[in-house]
């Protein structure tokens, strides 16, 4: 039994309770209102922000740009040419007409293009709201499907100037998909940055373009070098693994290039490799210079990931071969946790003496490895390769540098924005000045010296 006072007392606890929860609720949805309005507010800011950005930029890219496009467009209307409204799909896929000037295929016609002065007169369609100064690419009417439309999540922003995919594919490292790179502009745009996409445009539009006349093989100072994309080179690496040829691939930059100049073991290796891609804005560069563009930058570090996925795919196993000791256990690591289903055949550090080095490329061997990374550093890794590849019984194998470093995160890489401008190498020379500025600040000029070189000689 209950006393009378013990009764009251519950229900006093009971009615406050029911008190307190319906304030609590009240208060819970008095917050969540007020969450929606900040919401609403912060999202109606950026879109005006935006719009306030575009509209003054256009005005003052219009107005700076006048003194050069006033006598272009009287030289094209000249020739008969003049401005020109192309047909275009803008947001919600609404069609506008986006203005340029059409410019003659002539020596002067075809340098106003690559500095994209026939864009200009589409600030006109930014002023009136068909554009943005940042977005993505405008498509043409039909060029992309509805359904398209939906993966870009492109429905709801305006087409821009210039868009994340195009600094990428100019920077060499357009990996994924146009279709991917504008969704990842719509999910995190911001007006900051937009400003910062802005920046990067500058030196992506001396880069240049040219992926449509690039020959498969390309020769760069006597160095054959398959000139393959990012997904092309990891088609054949699959291959590789799939098949019954074991392959060697070279990564191929501007210090490996420096290298290989004085070293005729190095060369040779690099052309006999079943592959030698492309790495790095110095090739890109050279290839330029020589007229002979190469298509990617293919680089172990942006490989790396894509690679395990390739083999996570196809339950494979890798050998991590190289750098200080615990590194590669490190990168271990990052695989188990991102590729569960690969196998980690084996670890070992990348010290060890000459006595040693049997009962190491017995451990690959016994591994059963099918893909086996070596990181020593060039051209120590590749020329160890070279030499042990019919006894190491693996699939595919390659050199990778600094790679285990960077996926151990004992250093840390270049952020994805300085890695668009092709800055990569400045990142890792301020890390590490001393060891680097002879590679770097040297190298460099003495590897583009010795292209322009090639190019005088008509070669
Ligand atoms: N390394 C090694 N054994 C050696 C010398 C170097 O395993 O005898 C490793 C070193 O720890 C580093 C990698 O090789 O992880 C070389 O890195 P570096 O940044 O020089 O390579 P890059 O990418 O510049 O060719």
């Amino acid at each position: 039994m209950e006393s009378g006072t013990e009764n009251g007392k519950r229900l006093l606890a009971e009615e406050l309770e029911r008190r307190f929860s319906r304030r609590g609720a009240l208060r819970a949805r008095l917050r969540r209102a007020v969450q929606v309005l900040l919401w609403l507010g912060v999202v109606q800011t950026t879109a005006l922000g935006k719009r306030a950005v575009d509209i003054a930029g256009a005005i003052l890219l219009g107005v700076l740009s006048l003194p050069l496009m006033a006598p272009l467009w009287l030289w094209s209307n000249a020739r008969g040419l003049g401005l020109d409204r192309r047909p275009r799909l803008g947001r919600w896929a609404v069609p506008y007409r986006e203005w340029q000037l059409l410019l003659p295929d002539s020596r002067l016609g075809r340098l106003a293009a690559v500095l994209h002065l026939n864009a200009v007169p589409a600030l006109w369609n930014v002023l009136r709201g068909d554009m943005s100064l940042v977005g993505p690419r405008s498509v043409a009417p039909g060029e992309v499907s509805m359904a398209e439309h939906l993966v870009r999540r492109r429905h709801n922003v305006r087409p821009g100037l210039v868009c994340l995919w195009w600094i990428r594919r100019r920077a060499n490292i357009a990996y994924g998909t146009e279709a991917e790179a504008d969704a990842e502009y719509v999910d995190t745009r911001t007006v900051k940055g937009d400003l910062a996409i802005v920046l990067r445009a500058l030196p992506a539009m001396l880069y240049g373009e040219g992926i449509a006349s690039a020959s498969d093989e390309v020769t760069i100072l006597g160095m054959r070098i398959n000139n393959l994309t990012m997904e092309e080179t990891l088609d054949r690496l699959m291959e590789w693994v799939d098949g019954d040829t074991p392959g060697q691939l070279c990564f191929l930059n501007a210090d490996c290039m420096n290298i290989a100049f004085h070293n005729a073991r190095y060369r040779e290796i690099i052309n006999a490799a079943a592959l030698t891609v492309a790495d790095g804005l110095g090739l890109k560069l050279a290839g330029k210079i020589l007229r002979r563009d190469i298509r990617q930058n293919v680089n172990g570090t942006d490989m790396f990931p894509r690679l395990c996925a390739a083999l996570d795919g196809r339950g494979g196993s890798v050998f991590l071969l190289g750098a200080k000791p615990g590194v590669a256990d490190a990168v271990a690591g990052w695989i188990r946790e991102r590729h569960p289903a690969l196998r980690i055949a084996g670890t070992r550090n990348g010290y060890f003496t000459a006595e040693e080095e049997p009962g190491v490329v017995r451990q690959i061997a016994e591994s059963g490895a099918q893909l086996l990374l070596v990181a020593f550093g060039a051209p120590r890794q590749d020329l160890w390769l070279a030499e042990n590849m019919p006894r190491l019984g693996v699939r595919a194998a390659m050199g990778v540098g600094g790679l285990f470093d960077f996926y151990s995160g004992r250093v840390p890489r270049a952020p994805l924005w300085m890695r668009e401008i092709g800055m990569e190498w400045v990142f890792r020379f301020i890390q590490e000045p001393r060891r680097m500025w002879r590679r770097y600040l040297v190298g460099n000029v003495v590897f583009l010296w010795r292209v322009l070189a090639q190019r005088l000689r008509g070669g």
